[in-house]
Order: structure tokens, then sequence, then C-alpha cells
């Protein structure tokens, strides 16, 4: 009898395949991915990994054997090309087309791409998988200089990791400031001057206008404003595109990703969609939104094995995310929508403090912490309770903040 078909092999279709069996789906399980391996993580692609304080082995989700045991087929380096949902059938690249009783999709991502001359140089990077992330070890080491555009979170920590690895580090950020999509202002001023004091180049207000070539290989940047960076290789961070096509042929798609409910289910009642090629409710904040991370990934992915396997769904977790840069390690909890009042907490100069973003009604919407793990703890507790806190009590901190969200 068919089973449950995963498209994408990555974080969220691992997780997914496992949770089934851990949820008790007795019938086959057969996970498809593009990529040659078994699904991995990719955050330490440009953290520990790409500073060699992780081997391969450390990167992989779970053991082979894993899969043996529970019983999930997997077949790797193997591409979907249509889904079929009268016949509820997938078609492989080469021809062949298995059967489904219910199809996970779990796609994920994409790098955006520049769209501007030169991107098609050798060594013009991006950073996805650990193909990537090979290609960009490569080029990383003492006395390389490389230009990274974007500077959002892949290209900061690929900016610390080049650092560690005595590579020159230049970030071309067209907005005013780094992170601007994703962080608060303190943080990204925090990050930014951390980034400088260990010897990283920060251009902010700063487009790019072409990659220059030199052989065959990038051998420049050249900015709006007419300046040229030199350097040995080009990092492009500028986002990441929701991996759609598949869902989009067959009538699934929405605006900025696929759109799912709570229980990581389509239009389709025979499909889920789970993961960074989603977009989905956020009942904390009554809105809908794609989040980019493990955490989203593997909370979807208990959304559809529990809908398979007819539980109820889990209980909406707090969006949260991570990220490493130097001995900096930043957690932040919530997302801090049409933010009113930026509240700090701890000193910034002592290298440990926590941003908590409050709404128009005095709720904690979010919460940065930067090397403040209690106050990322709390915060998220606070984010959950959607309890209104006064500003002085996040400002005390003599006042232990878990026993507020208590
Ligand atoms: P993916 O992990 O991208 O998996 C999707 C898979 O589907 C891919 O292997 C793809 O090849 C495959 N696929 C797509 N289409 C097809 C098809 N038609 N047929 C077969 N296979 C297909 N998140 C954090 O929370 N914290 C971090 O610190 C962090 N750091 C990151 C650092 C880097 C360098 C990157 C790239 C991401 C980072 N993330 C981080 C984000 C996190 O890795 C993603 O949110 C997560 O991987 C999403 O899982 P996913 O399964 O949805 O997508």
């Amino acid at each position: 009898a068919p089973g449950v078909v995963i498209v994408g092999a990555g974080h969220a279709g691992g997780s997914a395949a496992a949770f089934l069996r851990q949820y008790g789906w007795k019938g086959p399980i057969t996970l498809i991915g593009e990529e040659p391996l078994l699904p991995y993580q990719r955050p330490p692609l440009s953290k520990a990994w790409l500073k060699r304080e992780a081997t391969a082995d450390n990167l992989a989700l779970r053991p082979a054997r894993f899969y043996d045991q529970q019983r999930i087929e997997t077949r790797l380096g193997t591409r979907v090309i249509a889904i079929d949902r009268p016949a509820r059938r997938v078609l492989l690249e080469g021809g062949e087309s298995l059967p489904y009783a219910h199809l996970i999709l779990a796609t994920g991502a994409r790098p955006r791409r520049l769209g501007l001359p030169g991107e098609a140089l050798d060594r013009v990077l991006s950073l996805r998988s650990a193909a990537d992330a090979d290609a960009l070890a490569a080029v990383l080491g003492p006395g390389r200089r490389i230009a990274i555009i974007g500077g959002g979170y892949i290209g900061l920590e690929v900016a610390a990791s080049a650092r560690a690895l005595g590579a020159e580090a230049v970030v071309i950020e067209r907005e005013r400031r780094v992170l601007a999509r994703v962080a608060g202002e303190a943080l990204s001023a925090f990050l930014g001057n951390r980034h400088r004091a260990e010897g990283v180049e920060v251009l902010t207000s700063t487009t790019t206008e072409a990659i220059e070539g030199e052989g065959g290989a990038a051998c420049a940047v050249r900015l709006g404003d007419g300046r040229r960076i030199p350097c040995d290789a080009v990092l492009v961070g500028i986002g990441a595109m929701p991996e759609v096509s598949l869902a989009a042929a067959a009538g699934l798609d929405g605006p900025g990703g696929i759109e799912v409910d709570l229980a990581a289910r389509t239009a389709d009642p025979l499909i889920h969609a789970i993961g960074d090629c989603t977009r989905r409710p956020l009942p904390l904040y009554a809105r809908e939104a794609r989040l980019e991370s493990v955490p989203n990934a593997i909370e979807q992915a208990k959304q559809a094995a529990a809908d398979i396997c007819g539980r109820p769904p889990p209980v909406p977790e707090v969006p949260w995310f991570w990220s490493d840069q130097y001995n900096l390690r930043l957690q932040i909890a919530g997302l801090a929508f049409d933010p009113a009042e930026a509240v700090l907490r701890g000193d910034p100069a002592e290298g440990s403090f926590a941003v908590f973003h409050l709404g128009a009604d005095g709720r904690v919407l979010a919460v940065e912490a930067v090397n403040a793990p209690a106050d990322f703890m709390a915060g998220r507790l606070l984010v959950a309770r959607q309890m209104p806190v006064p500003p002085a009590q996040l400002r005390d901190t003599g006042l232990a903040l878990k026993e507020l969200a208590a």
C-alpha cells in the first residue's frame, strides 16, 4: 500500500520521517532528497564546520543506521520533478513515479540571486548546502580576502569564521545597518561594532554594482559609489527564496511560500508542507509569515506527523532562532512585529545583555539575548504568556525575570 512520501531530505523532511515513526505510523515512509546526503544540519556550515571545529559526521541529523532501524527508505541524489495530484503520485527525474497516501513537501529554500553582472564568475559563491560550504571553505584562509554581499546572519557568521581562519572579510550591506530585516537597532549596532573591532570592514548604506573578474574568476566588487573592493572570492548572502516550484506547478503555492495551517496542511488534504518552503500562521501574533529556522522546521515536522497519525496538533511554540559569532551566542525568541518600545537589560559593553521589544499594549513581543541565556529563556516564556511587563522590571537586573514569567 502507498505510504508517506516526503520530498526534501533536509532538516524538516528528516525530522518528519522520525516523528511519523515516533507517533505510530506503521506504513512505508520514503524520504526523497536531491542532495546526495542523509539529512544534515545547515547551521554549522557557516559556523563550527566552516572553522573546522566540526566534521561532516557531526552534521548528520541522525546516523545512517537510524533510517534502516526505523524502516525509512531514503532516495538520495533524486529530484522530484512533478506531483500528479489526481493520480496521487510523484514523478522522479529519470521517469520513475511513486504513489503516495500522504505527501509532505519539505523542499526548503534557495539562495536569492544578485542579478548583477559578474554573478556567473568562478568564486562567486552562495551558502546553502554542504557542497556550497566545501567551495567556501576552499577559498578561506590566511591572507585571503572575501567580499561578502549582504550583512544578514549568514554573511556575518561567515565574516566571523573567515576572521577565525585568518582571512580578511568585507561586508557590503545595502541598508544602513547590518541585520536590518531581522534584528532591532541595538543588536545591529552592537554586532556591527563587534565585527569592526575584529577587523571586518563593514560597509553599510552601500550598494553593489557588479562583480569584476579576471581569468574567469571574481577579483573585485564594484560598488554603487564607484569604489572597488578587491577580493579573492565573493559570497552572496542576500537571503533565500522558498523552493515552491513543485507546489506551484501543482496549484498549491501562495505569495511568499506554500500556505499551510497549524497542522501543516496545504489546500490538498493529502499534502502537507513544512519548513522553509511554507508560509504559516503565527497564532501569538495573529498573522502569517515564512520562518527560516531549525526550530520552525522541527515544529512543523511535528505538526504534519501528528496530523497524518490522527493526533491533535501540538501546542504552538514561540518562534526562536540562534546565531554564533566570535564568542557571542545570540538567541532570539518571538518576532518584533510593530514594536512600540525597546528595553535594554544589562550592558552591551560587558558583552552580555538582552533587548526586549514591547508592543503598544506593553506585551513582550520578542527578546534578543547576547550571551544571556537566562534572559532568553525567561523572555521566551514572557512572549508565550502574552503578558504585559513594566519596562522598569525588565531593566532591573537585580530582579530574576524567570519569576515574572512563572
Ligand atoms: P532544507 O534544510 O533546505 O532542506 C530542503 C531539502 O529539499 C534540500 O536538501 C533540497 O535539496 C531538497 N529539495 C528541494 N527541492 C527538491 C526536489 N524537487 N526533489 C528532491 N529534493 C528537493 N537556522 C537556525 O535556526 N539557526 C541557525 O543558526 C541557522 N544557521 C544557518 C546557517 C546556514 C549557512 C544556512 C544555509 C541555514 C541556517 N539556518 C539556521 C536555517 C536552517 O538551516 C533552515 O531553516 C532549515 O534547514 C530548514 O529546513 P528545511 O528542511 O525546510 O529546508
